[in-house]
């Protein structure tokens, strides 16, 4: 794919970070874009801007080491964390970091998203995994969140907010949505009564058609042949899907009770619910 040039880019950044402010996927001076030039140098957000509000000076020039090249102001603390994308993924040409609300809640009250419920999510998106807690805009964060995004497009971070990839500003921004649209619809679910997730077989099925049709990571891609690979390699926290998860990356243990809870939600007992609530007190949650 032809990567726009700056004009274009620099356009669809200030078009993109409005429509983020208008989705509510963040508010004030939440949030970051960046886009990969035709040069490969990387166009950015300046630190401190509204990204409802963006004009053409808040956007910076940056070279794959985040040195500032071109423009006012400086580029956003959190770019090591777009450049990790791009050092991950060569077929990453976009990255969109927002606050969504409810996903971020997910975060907070220790719910996983890396489940497969709805089968169009788990066909274009797989799942969302959530990287473990790290100070924003820190190297660190940045280098944790490296061996989730060679196989997802759309990763959470444990209360903080969202990272999407793409191969331009839309595909990014789009996963950005759907990974809200998700956790709302999982939560009015879980209000609702419960959350039924797909079964594991079809979960499978999906994911390996889906990565076939619309691509994804290139690492997922070249596996969804393999016979079982496909969904665990695409979800590398996934438990929920009766998958087990591979080696290198457990699921935290704290999410595994909020897990428990949800996967019997619906038929568990209040009795056993209660329990694990008490449970859940004792460990500080
Ligand atoms: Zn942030």
């Amino acid at each position: 794919m032809a990567i726009p040039n700056e004009t274009t880019l620099r356009r669809q950044m200030i078009q993109f970070g409005r429509l983020c402010y208008e989705r509510h996927l963040l508010v004030a001076m939440d949030g970051n874009l960046s886009a990969r030039l035709p040069d490969g140098n990387i166009l950015c957000t300046q630190a401190g801007c509204h990204k409802g509000f963006l004009e053409d000076e808040h956007l910076v020039v940056i070279d794959r080491q985040g040195k500032k090249l071109r423009g006012k102001g400086k580029p956003t603390s959190e770019m090591a964390m777009h450049l990790a994308c791009y050092d991950e993924r060569p077929d990453c040409l976009a990255v969109v970091h927002a606050h969504p609300p409810i996903a971020i809640a997910f975060t907070i009250a220790n719910v996983s998203m890396a489940r497969c419920v709805l089968p169009e999510v788990v066909l274009t998106l797989g799942t969302v995994p959530t990287v473990e807690y790290e100070t924003t805009g820190t190297q660190t964060l940045a280098n944790r969140i490296r061996p989730y995004v060679r196989t997802h497009d759309a990763i959470l971070m444990d209360r903080h907010g969202a990272v999407c990839l793409g191969t331009d500003l839309m595909e990014a921004f789009c996963r950005l949505e759907t990974l809200e649209h998700t956790a709302l619809i999982t939560k009015t679910a879980r209000d609702l009564g419960g959350v039924k997730e797909l079964p594991p077989e079809e979960a499978v099925k999906l994911r390996s058609l889906g990565l076939k049709r619309y691509g994804g990571p290139p690492l997922s891609v070249a596996k969804a042949d393999a016979p079982g690979a496909d969904l665990p390699e695409a979800c590398l926290s996934c438990s929920g899907c009766g998958n087990p998860s591979p080696q290198g990356i457990a699921p935290k243990s704290d999410l595994k009770l909020a897990r428990l809870v949800e996967t019997q939600a619906g038929q568990t007992t209040r009795l056993e619910q209660i329990i694990a609530e008490e449970i859940g007190r004792a460990l500080g949650r």
